[in-house]
């Protein structure tokens, strides 16, 4: 199995998470990953590790929420929730458009106190 959409996105949380810990050592790593996203949490945990190697994130905790999937119907004007990013309301439209679920975002960061 490759991980290397996840590898991709790994990178790019750490990159961010460095950003804007300008320097300082990072504890925790909250991040919110849409169900609809088309990421593997497992497969971001899993890369997260060996990408924090040598960084300010290095033994850093990372956690992960899965956002679920919600889509609001055009035709009903209800809202259904999705497992996957596209879907067939109840009524049998499937005019959804989705509200929730596609986020990908570091959320939080916690530092490590710093003695100045
Ligand atoms: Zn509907």
């Amino acid at each position: 199995m490759s991980f290397m959409h996840e590898l991709g996105i790994t990178r790019n949380i750490i990159a961010i998470a460095i950003e804007h810990s300008q320097g300082a050592k990072v504890k925790k790593v909250v991040v919110e990953i849409g169900k609809l996203a088309a990421i593997l949490p497992d497969a971001i945990r899993f890369c997260f590790e060996a990408c924090a190697k040598d960084t300010p994130l290095e033994h850093s905790i990372l956690e992960i929420r899965e956002i679920p999937g919600l889509a609001y119907c055009n035709q009903c004007k209800t809202r259904i929730s999705l497992s996957q990013p596209f879907g067939i309301c109840n009524c049998g439209s499937s005019q959804l458009e989705i509200i929730q679920g596609q986020e990908l975002q570091v959320k939080e960061l916690e530092l490590e106190e710093q003695c100045v």
